[in-house]
């Protein structure tokens, strides 16, 4: 399998610590409001890249945080550790305390991971319960010199850093670092690529989330939960780390800095990969510009939430991918008639006893092309390319149901799932509309009036299965 690297800026082979395993840690969502259909491109990235690599063979352990501590607003551009706490701000918004919004808002973000099929990473972790893994890694790094106090926290110490030979922010290019050093608000830190470690409640104010610590109350920065939680679960170096592009610059040369100042060993991660963006009618996509949608819209439309999977997949990882509702209908009807040419297949199988040579070697050569797809750099419009000769082929019906299952443990696409009302016919659109309705109702855990109109839906002759529709 090979891959971009964003550290070498190569197309690599992957070539795991341990032969036949690889470790993958996702830097998950910050569950402070409903995740977008931007955020899902990376999580589907990153479950079609581990879904990959089993199908080449490799025995895969993923990870995946939920950031469920409110970093800054400020965060993620440069290193401002400034501004207001998501999370806090978001509970002052609905009413609710930062922990009743975390746990509603994770929560919901494993629904919507559930209704696109990506398969739940082997550990979900939060960055709350692992404040003591946090700690311990700080003082590790202030043991070692790479850690300093100011006013309002414990902030790593870049220069320190570099005195010892390490290499500061590898992954993001001079223009991005740059661009982080003018934003420097804090003249008390002594490099202003130096972020924060821990932070201090402020003086007098009690936080909703706040924790003891040697340095006193207060709460971790952000880039430290990566580092403890990641090592925690895969070891102090491991394979590959995923993330949309926009921490190559910050996030995560900080994490790379916490974890091999703290454990002396380099390289903390082997592979790098960086998703792009995805747009919205070619512009970016924002709260404030009203097409920051989410799997829920995509289903209040109508839509099957696998189509907007499908759509993610027609785009190569790392291009960026524009999103409108016309390019979702045409993935909707794709997908239909994928569907629809695998239940053809499958219910006319035929006689599985009639080998030849010449099929065999069809349906190997059909196998091959789309690992080697897989292989070169995640190349799933191209993977796509071959499952769609094959669907379209005259190999033997039984063959081609096996392969479409066999490359769907990639796509995740449900080809096999028997779900009455998709791929036999097409929805009504009253049933969809049923069906957009009771996905509300349950969103406002108006789980009473969403039975009744399920069962309508089933009274229709419709089934109604929550992980697929
Ligand atoms: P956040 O909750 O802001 O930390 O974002 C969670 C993940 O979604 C990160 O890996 C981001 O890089 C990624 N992300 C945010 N916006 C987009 C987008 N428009 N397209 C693809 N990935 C995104
Ligand atoms: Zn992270």
């Amino acid at each position: 399998m090979k891959l971009f690297n964003s550290l070498t800026r190569q197309i690599e082979e992957v070539v795991p610590r341990q032969p036949g395993k690889i470790g993958m840690y996702t830097c998950g969502p910050t569950v402070y409001s409903t995740p977008t259909i931007g955020n899902f491109r990376t999580y589907v990235l990153s479950d079609v890249l581990a879904r990959a690599l089993k199908f080449v063979g490799y025995d895969v352990t993923s990870v995946m945080n939920l950031t469920d501590v409110g970093h800054l607003t400020g965060d993620n551009e440069g290193d401002a550790n400034q501004g207001e706490d998501r999370l806090e701000k978001a509970a002052k918004k609905e009413g609710k305390t930062a922990w009743e919004i975390s746990a509603a808002y994770s929560s919901e973000f494993m629904r919507h991971m559930e209704m696109l099929h990506i398969t739940r990473p082997n550990v979900v972790c939060k960055a709350t319960d692992h404040i003591a893994e946090q700690i311990a890694l700080v003082q590790k790094l202030e043991t070692k010199g790479f850690a300093y106090r100011i006013g309002d926290g414990i902030y790593f110490d870049t220069r320190a850093y570099e005195r010892m030979g390490h290499r500061y922010g590898e992954l993001s290019n001079l223009d991005e670092m740059k661009k982080g050093a003018r934003l420097e608000p804090n003249p008390e830190k002594r490099d202003p690529r130096d972020f924060a470690l821990w932070k201090f409640s402020p003086e007098g104010v009690r936080r909703q989330m706040e924790w003891d610590s040697p340095w006193g109350v207060g709460f971790p920065g952000w880039h430290i939960e990566c580092s403890a939680m990641s090592m925690k679960y895969l070891g102090e170096q491991f394979d590959i780390h995923v993330g949309g592009e926009d921490l190559r610059s910050t996030h995560h040369p900080n994490e790379i800095a916490q974890a091999e100042g703290a454990t002396g060993k380099e390289p903390f991660v082997k592979t790098w990969v960086h998703g792009a963006f995805l747009l919205v009618d070619g512009g970016r996509m924002g709260k404030s510009l009203g097409n920051a949608y989410t799997v829920q819209d995509v289903v209040g439309k109508g839509y099957d939430p696998l189509a907007l999977r499908y759509f993610y997949l027609t785009g190569h990882y790392r291009k960026q991918l524009n999103f409108t509702w016309e390019a979702l209908a045409g993935a909707a009807a794709a997908l239909a008639r994928l569907r629809a040419a695998y239940q053809a297949a499958s219910s006319s199988q035929g006689d599985r006893t009639q080998l030849s040579e010449e099929k065999l070697s069809k349906v190997s050569e059909y196998t091959e092309a789309f690992a080697a797809e897989l292989a070169d750099d995640l190349n799933m419009p191209a993977a796509l390319a071959v499952v769609w000769e094959v669907a379209k082929s005259n190999i033997p019906n039984y063959d081609k149901v096996d392969l479409l299952d066999d490359f769907d443990r990639v796509l995740g696409l449900g080809l096999g799932d028997r779900v009455e009302g998709i791929g036999d016919r097409e929805i009504p659109v009253e049933i969809k509309q049923l069906m957009a309705k009771r996905q509300e109702l349950r969103a406002a855990k108006n789980y009473a009036e969403a039975d009744k109109i399920r069962d309508e839906i089933v009274a229709k002759g419709y089934a109604v299965n929550d992980e697929a529709v």
